[in-house]
């Protein structure tokens, strides 16, 4: 069976990985860039998953499933591509400011007693046990703190790319560079299938097509006339090179608060001395174009981390970014599926601020979607 997969972030990366393991199936993934270079690229890598709060159904499925397959997804991708993923096996930290605690700190409490029954940990701490774990921080304005030890955080673009060399090892061709503009589709009784792939290299003929485009996958379904509104909100962050560890540097978690993270760059694989600061949530206009970069909305950001932190004040800024995260409109985030009207067409997109998350997951259904 032929598949193409159009898109090469870290959800068509991390399909092409898992489907690379399956007998019989030629894959080649189309990229008009290098991997990850769209919203990818950007991201912080923080994997909210056992702390986020969904208990049932698909949306917390899906994110205990990937946090336990990156637990096995590393090691060996680590193995195979020879590429050193930093990977923060530390957990992450939720700090609890006093409008956290307004809304019920009983509520975490309920979610660890929740957690501890599915078979995993939460603990809530006071601000004594977050003052001699995390002595960078300012406990002045924070009331106590959730961690949750299993959770995770890694480098978006290393995972991409050990995850093509991977999928390539097993077998996967990638042609980057290359844009998939069109499809040649056939009309077989109620539903249409796509025969051809059209890309800026020549017309491939398919059994199968994945869309994981993220924002591209908007224009892609629209010529299908099958239209999934895709819509960027953009996220601006920072990296601060501070010299040494903040706080004790043999505990080194993600630290989140007020929706602002403060990650250890390079975990489990260098001492930390940096760390990324983000990232601000800007929505685009209401034709769906994004706005320039809100400045003013970094600044918060960056005072709110120092606020948390204050020996970020003293620390030297070395990059700032900014990147565009897929978000559906008007539907739920990710979008995994069969394009509606055409038997052999799946869409995997829209993960909107959590595709590292949900990649393996995102991977897992589409195979047990195609086999
Ligand atoms: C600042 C920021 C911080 C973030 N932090 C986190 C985080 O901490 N945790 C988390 O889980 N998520 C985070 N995210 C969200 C995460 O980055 C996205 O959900 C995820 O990267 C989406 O992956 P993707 O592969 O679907 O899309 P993308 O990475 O955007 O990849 C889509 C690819 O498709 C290609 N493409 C599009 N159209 C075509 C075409 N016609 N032909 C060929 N190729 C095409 C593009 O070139 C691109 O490479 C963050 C995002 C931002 C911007």
């Amino acid at each position: 069976m032929y598949i193409a997969i159009i898109g090469c972030g870290v959800v068509g990366a991390a399909i092409a990985y898992e489907l690379s393991q399956v007998p019989g199936l030629k894959i080649t993934v189309f990229d008009q860039k290098p991997p990850a270079q769209a919203s990818t690229g950007a991201a912080l890598g923080v994997l909210m998953g056992i702390i986020s709060h969904k208990t049932k159904g698909k949306a917390w499925r899906m994110r205990e499933q990937s946090i336990a397959t990156y637990s096995e997804w590393v090691p060996k991708l680590e193995a195979v591509s020879g590429r050193k993923i930093p990977f923060n096996r530390q957990g992450i930290l939720m700090l609890l400011t006093p409008e956290e605690i307004s809304k019920g700190e009983s509520q975490w409490e309920n979610l660890a007693a929740i957690r501890a029954k599915q078979g995993w940990q939460l603990e809530v701490w006071d601000t004594a046990k977050l003052k001699q774990a995390c002595p960078q921080l300012n406990t002045e304005q924070i009331t106590g703190a959730v961690y949750s030890p299993c959770d995770r955080q890694l480098d978006p673009t290393t995972l991409t790319l050990a995850l093509v060399d991977a999928a390539m090892s097993n077998g996967v061709s990638f042609k980057f560079g290359v844009e998939v503009n069109g499809f040649s589709p056939l009309s077989m009784n109620s539903e249409e299938v796509c025969q051809y792939v059209e890309t800026s290299a020549g017309k491939i003929s398919v059994d199968k097509v994945i869309i994981s485009a993220g924002l591209g996958s908007t224009g892609l379904t629209a010529q299908l006339n099958q239209k999934i509104d895709i819509r960027p909100v953009l996220g601006q962050a920072i990296h601060f090179h501070v010299g040494h560890a903040l706080g004790n540097p043999d505990f080194q978690p993600a630290i989140t608060g007020d929706d602002v993270h403060i990650v250890p760059c390079g975990a489990g694989i260098v001492p930390a001395t940096d760390y990324w600061v983000g990232a601000t949530v800007e929505f685009p206009n209401t034709e769906g174009y994004s706005l320039p970069p809100d400045v003013e909305l970094l600044e918060s950001v960056k005072q709110q981390a120092i606020s948390f932190c204050p020996e970020l004040k003293n620390a030297t800024i070395t990059r700032t970014w900014s990147g565009l995260r897929p978000r559906p409109e008007g539907r739920p985030a990710p979008i995994i599926e069969k394009l509606p009207g055409y038997s052999n067409i799946l869409v995997a997109t829209g993960h909107y601020r959590n595709g590292v998350l949900l990649a393996p997951a995102t991977a897992v259904t589409i195979r047990e979607m195609i086999i």
